[in-house]
């Protein structure tokens, strides 16, 4: 049996070496940027109308309200071929280019008609008002986005901004999600006598999905070395395998068993944690297999410890990792197990701003298949083995979940 810190620095050590792919834009969210991303240009391309309104020259405006002469107009996406002349004002469109000569904008709330080819200026305008300069947002040559960066809605928009329909991306491993046990029933069945429904291959094709990778659930395997052995080999086509269940020391306990037989060299089987002592790591070739123990909540953190700090590393995503604050207890807490680290659901309060540690409470929890106690955390308390009882007030390291 390893410690928690040993079993992470063996998924660290053994991530395959990142690779670069070439995607289209739209394929690109929730990847990492491979390269360093540079403006093709200024942007404002133009010195732009931020409002509708006039284009006018402030100088005019120093007795407001004036009525000026309408020019004509300009719309956004129209190359204006006006040359504003004094007491002249040009009706003008958000996002349009500013005649030469106009050095503001008023918005079109701040006007009256006044006549045939006339305009009323009720307020003066300061110049530069409602004028973006041109480059004011990003320079051509600049660059925009590094290498490094996760691709979010936003940067999409910058790189759709600066021409870039294809990226350099570090390719994101495949992960495929597989249960196994004979008592497992389908969600859409009812289940009878000694059967229970497969809660894990939704909760860990969740916490897949919910790391920003797709996934592929291979359903559930029965507890025989032929159906393991069918749906382990379909599974480690993929560069990341997930298994839950069968890796305790039950009779029908078969998965470390296949795995070897199929080619797995295991790194680990058993870290001292509670709960999810039995989990086991392993690999061939660039494929990495984690056998998660099949009670609902020791699956659950050992992907959060074990697997999403893989996939992270392997997409150029290290923030994956999930982080550990310290945090002051706000109720007293006796747990904790000799021989092995403790994590209990519990439920932290950020602090406020610049003030203290956050507060953190145990959830009422029932142990390693109450997922329902899961459900109401946010955290998870972390008791090294042996540790001593907590009182409240005391300092804590909590793993954060969110
Ligand atoms: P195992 O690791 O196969 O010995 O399973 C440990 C416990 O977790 C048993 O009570 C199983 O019934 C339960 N279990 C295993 N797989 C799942 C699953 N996919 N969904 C819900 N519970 C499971
Ligand atoms: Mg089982």
């Amino acid at each position: 049996m390893i410690s928690v810190l040993e079993a992470m620095r063996l998924v660290r050590e053994h991530v395959p070496a990142r690779r670069v792919e070439t995607v289209p834009l739209l394929s690109s969210l929730g990847h990492v940027l491979a390269e360093d991303v540079e403006s093709d240009l200024d942007m404002p391309p133009f010195r732009r109308a931020q409002m509708d309104g006039f284009a006018v020259r402030s100088e005019d405006l120093a007795s407001a309200p004036v009525e000026l002469r309408v020019a004509g107009e300009v719309f956004a996406g129209v190359t204006g071929e006006h040359r504003l002349e004094a007491r002249t004002a040009v009706k003008i469109m958000t996002g349009a280019p500013v005649p030469d000569g106009a050095d503001a904008v008023v918005q079109v709330e701040h006007t009256e008609a006044a006549g045939p080819g006339l305009v009323r200026i009720v307020r003066a305008a300061k110049a530069g008002a409602n004028v973006v300069p041109r480059g004011q947002e990003m320079r051509s040559g600049q660059t925009v986005l590094s290498r490094g960066a996760l691709l979010r809605a936003a940067e999409l928009g910058v790189l759709a901004c600066v021409g870039r329909e294809r990226l350099k991306v570090w390719r994101r491993p495949t992960v495929a999600v597989l249960t196994t046990g004979d008592e497992l029933v389908d969600v859409r069945a009812r289940p009878t006598g000694a059967q229970i429904r497969d809660s894990n291959g939704y909760s860990v094709a969740a916490q897949v999905a919910a790391a920003g990778l797709p996934f592929a659930y291979l359903g559930i395997a029965r507890d025989t070395r032929e159906e393991l052995r069918s749906k382990i080999r379909l599974g480690l086509s993929a560069d990341c395998l997930v298994l839950t269940g069968g890796v305790s020391v039950g009779e029908k306990d078969l998965v470390s068993d296949v795995l070897k037989a199929e080619g797995v060299g295991l790194l680990f089987h058993q870290v001292a944690i509670r709960p999810g002592k039995p989990v086991c790591f392993g690999r061939k070739g660039n494929t990495l297999v984690f056998g998660l123990p099949g009670n609902p909540v020791s699956t659950f953190v050992c992907f959060e410890l074990f697997v999403r700090l893989a996939l992270g590393l392997w997409m150029g995503n290290p923030a994956l990792e999930r982080r550990t604050v310290r945090a002051r207890m706000s109720a007293a807490f006796a747990k904790s197990v000799p021989d092995r680290q403790l994590y209990h659901p519990a439920f932290l309060t950020p602090s406020s701003p610049g003030g203290q540690l956050p507060a953190v409470a145990p959830v009422p929890w029932k142990g390693s298949a109450d997922l329902l106690g899961l459900a109401g955390a946010n955290a998870f308390l972390i008791q090294p083995p042996g540790a001593a009882p907590l009182a409240a007030g005391d300092e804590v390291d909590v793993l954060l979940m969110e």
